[in-house]
């Protein structure tokens, strides 16, 4: 198998032109599913075409409306060092401190997280409530589109072939002042989400909510957003008894499956109890 390391993207491209290449970035989740395959005796990329030698695709920058670029090759670690990632994305750095291990961090990257589509992924339901939408650039040119839309299911994106994620665009969430991530595994580290949530509440000067966004994890075959819990916080203080109400609606509403790691009973009452926390910060 040849390993490819582009300087640019049209040489990027070229080499993904070529059939049975492959995007390979930090390999945490694909070295790990090409070495099943491997053992299987199934078919495996004839190359694989590396992302780490385009500059353009790293680091952390201030578009010009404001919102944040998120280079799509950067390191879960390198997001989650920078300032402007930690002050103004304070729900995605959350998630990033909790995704995987200092090995994982140090080597997955956001573009591999969001394209890997896992129903699990942890940098998946803070992107949501922030809004984030995709770049995406072939030979044919750059696109964008909101994450929301880009995500289609289990594994499933809209990357046309020849395809790849450039950056994420997150608006800042400098003015929620609630912002939580939670994810519940089966255990305290290396932890795959059984279910996680994201929220960000905007709050008046009463101390009201005047906007809610919450976006649960592994509830579902994509991130699950319930509007109606959102709703029921609109013109409320985050009190116990305010979140109780809203979390009755969620676990209402919820419908997740049975699988190895929780059943679809567990994660009802989860997915309605973490919204519980918010009463604590
Ligand atoms: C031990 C272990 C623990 C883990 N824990 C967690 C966890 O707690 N939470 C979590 O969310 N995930 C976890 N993961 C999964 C994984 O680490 C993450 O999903 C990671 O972000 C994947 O990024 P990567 O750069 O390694 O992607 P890769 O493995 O390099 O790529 C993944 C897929 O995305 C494609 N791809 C990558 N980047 C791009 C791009 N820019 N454009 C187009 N296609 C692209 C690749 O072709 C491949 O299909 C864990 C994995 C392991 C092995």
């Amino acid at each position: 198998m040849n390993v490819l390391t582009p300087r640019e993207l049209p040489e990027l491209f070229a080499a993904l032109a070529a059939p049975g290449a492959r995007v390979l970035a930090g390999g945490t989740d694909l070295l790990v599913r090409l070495r099943a395959d491997l053992r299987q005796g199934r078919k495996v990329p004839s190359s694989l075409v590396r992302l780490d030698g385009l500059e353009e695709l790293c680091g952390v920058a201030r578009e010009p409306d404001g919102a944040l670029r998120l280079g799509a090759a950067t390191t879960h670690a390198g997001l989650l060092a920078h300032p402007l990632v930690r002050v103004e994305l304070p729900v995605l750095a959350a998630a990033l401190a909790d995704l995987g291990s200092p090995p994982i961090r140090n080597m997955g990257t956001l573009g591999g997280n969001l394209c890997t589509a896992s129903p699990a992924g942890d940098t998946l339901p803070p992107l949501m409530v922030l809004g984030a939408s995709v770049e995406l650039a072939s030979a044919a040119g750059v696109r964008r589109m909101a994450l929301a839309d880009f995500i289609t299911g289990p594994g499933r994106t809209r990357l046309a072939p020849g395809e790849i994620v450039t950056a994420v665009l997150a608006p800042s969430a400098r003015e929620f002042a609630v912002r939580h991530f939670e994810k519940v595994g089966r255990r305290s580290a290396l932890a795959v989400a059984v279910v996680s949530l994201a929220a960000l509440l905007r709050l008046d000067a009463r101390g009201k909510a005047v906007e809610a966004r919450l976006a649960w994890g592994s509830v579902g075959p994509t991130v699950w957003r319930c509007p109606e819990a959102e709703a029921a916080l609109l013109g409320q203080r985050p009190t116990l008894t305010a979140l109780k109400r809203a979390a009755a609606v969620v676990r209402a509403r919820v419908q997740p499956i049975d699988d190895l790691r929780a059943s679809a009973a567990y994660r009802s009452e989860v997915a309605g109890n973490l919204l519980l926390r918010l009463a604590a910060l």
